[in-house]
């Protein structure tokens, strides 16, 4: 009998460690076809009119499979490559090169799960098998303690059920060698060029030099873990803005699959054993649950996450000032926390979550803006963009979340001093403000003329006023919030 072929279709999964579909084919010992395609839709314009996946996740992504590639090499395989629809590419490879079956890992939001859809009909129309695997989360979708309609809403309620009742599985072998590809077109990785994007800048303010891929992450995690011993001390640390290593920064790895939160899981036992176990190493995987959480509410809700009025359904009237909007996305709003981290982002595609949650509050609480265009300008922009926890998150922030709780806002002028207390991380951002020392750059319009003239800084010429005055705002967003709960009451 000649040996079986299984296609595996690589999606948001690109790694070769604790990689089911590739595990189970390797025993079912069968010939392994590795196929990415570079899926036309998510290189179109968005609703708001941004590029869907803008050159810096672009950039990450291209570095990612190009070391599926080569890991696959080294291992006899190859990565196949085509750029187009992937319910059309699979199934025409599966006819040409008599495959048996596709195997991938499920995604669980409505742009994949319609791929999927097309996929599963068009391999069935000519007899190919499909076999689907839950491989992106800590927990596994099959231990959970709930069915999904009943995933609590609250995360503590989540956390505590699944820390209490559920087991972390072992990580699936790395394999050791593949069997090699039929005799056929591997396919070239696309240029930035060829998904339309130009190449992005690099900036030596980012944190870190990213690099996308599997290889890539693993070094991270060496570098961090157990190189600079970092993780001791990351509860600490983890609302830093400034710098590589107050956060682990796997989160970009994590969005494409490069790294495996079981293995960071287990990385994490281990040097609780070797090194130390304390708050720090626990809160490293409190926050992977956070990002367990998203997926499977995202699972539960369907594709309410993305409506305007949120998982909760609050029909507030957001507006959709482009002027504001804009001085928002360049970091011209007057507010130099939000206006750092603003650029930081537009830079380098990266932004720590201290500031995420502090820009997301201003342009909703302050602001007003419908909150969903500030996601898409993340999802564009984000190396780290990962369907669930962006738009998960955006929900919480702007209170149109499965948990609001009343209107709660960022208070920005007080969050500056806390986080960034001698105003390194603004100044690091806003070399027009370079020259003003201590906290005080966090307050610029407070500067008084002789004080500007010191600092060599004219408010409204080289930095601009505040768009809104803050408290005031705030209010404001507050009674439209607050009339928009009570007529959906
Ligand atoms: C408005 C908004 C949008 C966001 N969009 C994304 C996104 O598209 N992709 C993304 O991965 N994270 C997103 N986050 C969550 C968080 O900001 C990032 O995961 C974190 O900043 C990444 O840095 P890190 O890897 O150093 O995090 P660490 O602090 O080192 O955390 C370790 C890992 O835990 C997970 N994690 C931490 N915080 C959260 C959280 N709040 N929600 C979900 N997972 C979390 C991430 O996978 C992260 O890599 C968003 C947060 C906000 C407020």
């Amino acid at each position: 009998m000649s040996q079986q072929r299984i296609i595996i279709w690589y999606r948001n999964d690109l790694r070769l460690h604790d990689h089911e579909p590739i595990y189970d084919a390797i025993e079912q010992k069968a010939q392994i076809i590795p196929v990415y395609c570079f899926d036309d839709r998510q290189f179109i314009t968005t609703s708001f009119g941004f590029p869907k996946t803008g050159a810096f996740r672009a950039q990450f992504l291209l570095e990612s499979v190009r070391d599926l590639r080569n890991c696959l090499q080294k291992l006899g395989s190859d990565l196949i490559v085509r750029k187009g629809l992937p319910e059309e590419i699979i199934p025409s490879l599966a006819k040409e090169y008599n495959v048996s079956a596709v195997y991938f890992h499920r995604e669980v939001t409505s742009e994949e799960l319609a791929v999927e859809k097309k996929l599963k009909k068009a391999l069935s129309e000519i007899k190919v098998k499909v076999n689907t695997f839950w491989g992106a989360t800590l927990y596994h979708l099959e231990d959970l303690p709930f069915r999904i309609p009943q995933i609590p809403e609250l995360f503590t309620n989540f956390r505590k059920q699944v820390e209490k009742k559920s087991e972390i599985e072992l990580t699936f072998p790395t394999p050791k060698q593949l069997s090699k590809l039929p005799d056929m077109e591997v396919g070239e990785i696309p240029q930035l060029k060829d998904l339309g994007l130009e190449e992005p800048q690099y900036d030596r303010r980012c944190v870190l030099k990213f690099k996308g891929g599997e290889t890539a992450g693993i070094a991270r995690l060496e570098d961090y873990f157990w190189k600079k011993n970092c993780l001791k001390e990351y509860k600490e640390t983890r609302n830093g803005m400034l710098g590589s290593d107050y956060s682990s920064k796997f989160s970009a790895w994590l969005a494409n699959g490069c790294l495996s939160p079981r293995y960071i899981y287990e990385q994490v036992q281990k040097y609780e054993e070797e090194r130390i176990k304390n708050d720090s190493t626990y809160w490293l995987i409190f926050e992977l649950i956070w990002r367990d959480f998203f997926r499977f509410i995202c699972l539960k809700h369907g594709n309410k996450i993305f409506y305007r009025s949120g998982l909760q359904g609050i029909s507030i009237p957001w507006k959709e000032d482009w002027k504001r909007f804009e001085l928002w996305q360049e970091g011209k709003t007057g507010y130099p926390l939000v206006d750092a981290n603003m650029r930081e982002l537009a830079a380098t595609g990266f932004m720590s979550n201290r500031g995420r949650q502090n820009v997301a509050s201003f342009l909703t609480k302050n602001l007003g803006i419908n909150w969903q265009m500030g996601a898409e300008w993340f999802e564009s922009l984000l190396i780290d963009y990962d369907v669930c926890s962006n738009w998960g998150n955006w929900n919480y922030t702007a209170g149109v979340g499965n948990d609001a709780r009343g209107f709660r806002y960022f208070n920005i002028p007080k969050q500056s001093k806390d986080y960034d207390r001698k105003g390194n991380y603004v100044r690091h951002w806003l070399p027009e403000l370079e020259s003003i020392p201590g906290s005080k750059v966090h307050e610029p319009w407070k500067l008084t003329p002789e004080e500007q003239k010191q600092y060599q800084v004219r408010l409204g010429v080289d930095y601009p006023r505040p768009v809104v005055d803050f408290f005031k705002s705030v209010k404001a967003n507050e009674r439209e919030y607050n009339a928009a709960i009570s007529r959906s009451k």
